[in-house]
């Protein structure tokens, strides 16, 4: 009877993985270090790396703990970071790389459009001291599924190293370290493995995790000291989110029965194409072009209609067992529909025939949007 949760994590988890927590782990257990290891190589198993070139550091915290962990250990304090925006992760990427003291250079691509691989070399060419380029796989914030292997391609040409914060696309979208060559990526226990919220990962090239000892702002968020505790005594360095960990391990399986990466990209595209089409066919317009469209969440703009208010929305919405996500947009009002998690076309079904029962009850005529949001849309989407 719970609610489905339309949001790109926490988000709906299968029973399996919520049964997973009924019981109680010792952190120093034997049995407890081997659930680290097998998630540890589970999530080595989804990166493509056939030679071992690569390590996995779980980290506990949500994934923005695992963001700045990522920064503060791979860029020295004499560093700097080319941080690509295009939403509020890139900006808030920026934001952590400014706490670490760490030198900036921000470029910021607005709500619609993808920084692109010829940009990312232009601005390596006129700045040496860049080290890094931070990437964001999936912009959450819109949805917009950033060309991630072109601005690796950029970043490898010149000579410099890429971090990639892949938080909720990992395990739905392919991300092949032979395609992507990242020094290092993050990702957390809550996105596209379908686990509940509580650590995050780090997956990274063991000679950078080897090299990044004493870079560290941090005690509790060193990636080097966590990977060589983890590597020496089994063990997280500090108290782990034991039960979390239990849970993941279920849906790590799960995601592997259901046919890894490319079945769980699948799932997830279905489940897009399907809200997508319902929610045109109700007038309702994507801030994207088709093109950008990630798997993982759609950003629709608000109706114009004046019946039409976004807590009522949510309220009538709920009222039909759906739970959906505000917009995080800086110009435009919208709202977002997420894709991942235990859903399926049905329901993704069952989401458009409530959303157009909601506009019905609110007296929403139709759901077409300003005109002045598609003017914009029109400008900058190009
Ligand atoms: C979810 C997410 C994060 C981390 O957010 P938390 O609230 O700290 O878990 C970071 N980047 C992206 C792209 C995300 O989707």
């Amino acid at each position: 009877g719970e609610p489905f949760l339309l949001t790109p994590g926490p988000l709906t988890t299968s029973y399996a993985v919520k049964e997973a927590m009924l019981r109680d782990w010792g952190s120093w257990d034997g049995e407890f270090r081997a659930m680290t290891v097998e998630l540890r190589e589970g999530l080595l198993a989804l990166t493509g790396d056939t030679e071992g070139v690569l390590d996995c550091v779980p980290m506990q915290g949500s994934g923005s703990f695992a963001v700045e962990a990522m920064i503060g250990s791979f860029v020295p304090k004499s560093g700097k970071v080319l941080v690509l925006a295009n939403g509020a992760y890139g900006k808030r990427a920026a934001e952590t790389v400014k706490y670490l003291e760490r030198g900036l250079s921000f470029v910021d691509k607005g709500d619609y459009m993808p920084p692109r691989g010829d940009e990312v070399a232009a601005i390596l060419a006129t700045d040496p001291d860049i080290t890094h380029v931070l990437a964001i796989h999936c912009e959450t914030s819109s949805g917009i599924l950033n060309p991630v292997k072109e601005i690796s391609d950029a970043v490898e040409a010149a000579g410099r190293k890429l971090l990639v914060d892949s938080m909720s696309a990992f395990g739905a979208v392919d991300l092949d370290i032979n395609e992507v060559r990242y020094e290092a990526m993050v990702s957390s226990a809550n996105k596209c493995i379908e686990g509940v919220p509580g650590f995050g990962f780090i997956i990274a090239c063991k000679d950078s995790l080897e090299a990044a000892k004493g870079n560290s702002h941090s005690l509790s968020l060193d990636v080097h000291a966590q990977w060589a505790h983890m590597n020496k005594t089994g063990q997280w360095r500090f108290t782990p989110p034991t039960h979390v960990v239990a849970a993941f391990l279920v849906a790590l399986r799960a995601h592997k029965e259901e046919g890894g990466v490319a079945a769980r990209g699948a799932r997830y595209t279905r489940n897009r194409d399907v809200v997508v089409a319902g929610m045109r066919d109700l007038g309702f317009e994507t801030l994207l072009k088709d093109r950008w469209l990630s798997p993982i969440i759609v950003t629709f703009f608000n109706p114009a209609d004046p019946n039409f208010a976004f807590q009522a929305f949510y309220d009538a919405m709920k009222a039909q067992g759906f739970i959906i996500y505000p917009g995080k947009l800086t110009v435009v009002d919208s709202f977002r529909i997420g894709c991942i998690g235990q859903l399926d076309r049905q329901v993704m079904a069952g989401v458009v025939a409530a959303a157009a029962r909601s506009l019905q009850q609110m007296g929403v005529a139709s759901a077409v949007p300003p005109q002045a949001a598609l003017d914009e849309r029109a400008v900058l989407a190009g």
